[in-house]
């Protein structure tokens, strides 16, 4: 067995068209006892074929060992370490899958009446009233798909606000230490975005933000902690600047996970913040699967809230659909309860300490792994981190290893890569962030890792730009992969 079971009877796979033999048939069903219809009677021609050209004929058995081999080429948190930086990517307790799969939970129609759904839209109810307090926000909205739609939640409702005001505002201030979608979301939202450099030690200065923040500006986004992991200490003072202006202070709480009993934000003048509950409520996440971002508000922005809005009264649950103000519906339905169930789940389990406990371990965890690594890599900024460290590939250049190269090599070793190359205030970056749930095992075995990976920098260069080599796909030639994708089967 390699390090941490690399190598294994890993079978080859060829892709499922390949398999294919002509007349073979997976499943045989039972005869109909009913008359069979012409279906050209039922559809328009144009809608009709005859065969589908190329289609996989394979017996169940090929379709069951496909899928399950391609399964077991997949790295996931339950596979091995993840220290994706950004992404908290920690275990995500089976207990709250099993939650989210009950039955009454999981079979829900979107048009079943309220009275038949009470018991959805209690705990809907509850998860709002525990996200704010978690956050210090007045109030929820569940609705937001991932962070992203979170933040454009957000800044529509700013938008909304201002407008309500009888006068817009244009401007949103983004720091360099930003998530890259909050640029995004804001200019989707119609607001230009005025970038602020974050001060030599990673943190933003209120002296930045004195010179931008004006009455033509809705407010501040900020990523907090930021990207380089560190806690946004003149956040207070930052808050003052921008109220005095009448504009708002929004928190990207994607990294919520470091914060969690630890920081009112509501208490230090954020006005309202998205969360990720897919990140730091424990859902499995990462292979582009459904998010949720809901999005807490102070009192002022309440009225601009999505509708339709979850409303107690006599102990009955009811969507409250006629909102005046309101920047309306999001989207249509609540496809993404489960992810709500579970996040559910994991707070009642967890309760107010074990959350806190969460968030401590999760700094710990951060803090021991950039204590370890700083004298080998090279630190972007010596300060203590919250829940991430950042690294660089400065010392490694003279050896004409990169980055890359780190990550690929990474994967040799049987771990995940952390994020790399982002945020891009970092040249070079490497981003690593362990979460709570890693044992000092675990995290001492990826830091001897890092450390040999650096010494093979020194003595054998040439090994790191060709890793990854014990896998199954050498290194592949991304930017090609992303300029010319070939996602079509052709018959060779
Ligand atoms: C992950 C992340 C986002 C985006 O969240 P999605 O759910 O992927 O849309 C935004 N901001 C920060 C800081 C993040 O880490």
């Amino acid at each position: 067995m390699g390090e941490n079971g690399v190598k294994g009877l890993l079978l080859d796979e060829p892709l499922i068209f390949e398999r294919s033999s002509e007349g073979r048939v997976g499943v045989a069903p039972a005869e109909f006892d009913i008359p069979e219809a012409d279906p050209k009677g039922l559809l328009p021609a144009g809608l009709l074929r005859d065969k589908i050209d190329g289609f996989p004929e394979v017996s169940e058995m090929d379709a069951v060992r496909h899928y399950t081999r391609l399964s077991q080429w997949n790295f996931g948190v339950d596979s091995g370490f993840y220290p994706l930086g950004s992404c908290t990517m920690k275990y995500n307790p089976k207990v709250n899958e099993v939650a989210c799969r009950l039955p009454g939970l999981s079979l829900i129609h979107p048009y079943e009446p309220e009275e038949l759904v009470q018991g959805a839209l209690e705990l809907m109810y509850e998860l709002e009233g525990y996200l704010a307090e978690i956050s210090g926000m007045d109030a929820v909205t569940l609705q937001p798909s991932a962070g992203a739609h979170g933040e454009l939640c957000g800044l529509l409702m700013m938008a909304a606000y201002f407008k309500d005001k009888g006068r817009a505002r244009t401007k949103i201030i983004i720091p360099d230490t930003a998530h890259g979608t909050n640029p995004a979301s804001s200019h989707l939202a119609g607001f230009k975005v005025v970038p602020v450099k974050s001060d030599g030690k990673g943190a933003l200065s209120v002296e930045a933000i004195k010179a931008v923040m004006d009455e033509d500006t809705a407010g501040l986004m900020v990523t907090n902690p930021n990207t380089i992991g560190l806690f946004e200490k003149n956040i207070k003072e930052i808050a003052r600047v921008v109220h005095s202006k009448g504009g708002f202070l929004y928190c990207d709480g994607a990294n919520l996970n470091a914060l969690m009993g630890i920081v009112n934000l509501g208490a230090i003048g954020v006005d309202l913040i998205q969360f990720n509950l897919h990140k730091t409520f424990s859902t499995p996440h990462g292979g582009g699967g459904p998010g949720s971002g809901p999005v807490g508000v102070k009192k002022a922005l309440e009225p601009f809230l999505p509708a339709p809005r979850i409303k107690k009264a006599r102990g009955k649950y009811s969507l409250e659909y006629v909102r005046p103000k309101s920047i309306g519906r999001l989207k249509a339905f609540y496809g993404n309860f489960s992810i709500m169930v579970r996040a559910y789940a994991y707070i009642r389990r967890m309760g107010g300490e074990g959350l806190k406990r969460a968030s401590e371990t999760a700094i710990l965890n951060a803090n021991y792994i950039k204590e370890q690594l700083k004298d080998t890599y090279h630190l972007a900024y010596d300060e203590p981190c919250m829940h991430e460290s950042v690294f660089s590939d400065k010392n490694l250049l003279g050896y004409g290893v990169t980055t890359m190269d780190v990550a690929k090599r990474l994967i040799d070793y049987g771990f995940h890569p952390p994020t790399v190359y982002f945020p891009l205030v970092v040249h070079g970056a490497i981003m690593i962030e362990p979460t709570e749930t890693e044992t000092k095992e675990t995290m001492d075995k990826f830091i001897e890792a890092m450390k040999s990976i650096a010494e093979e920098a020194r003595t054998n260069p040439e090994l790191l730009k060709n890793a990854p080599i014990k896998t199954k796909v050498r290194r592949v030639d991304e930017t090609r992969a992303a300029r010319e994708p070939v996602l079509r089967w052709v018959k060779k």
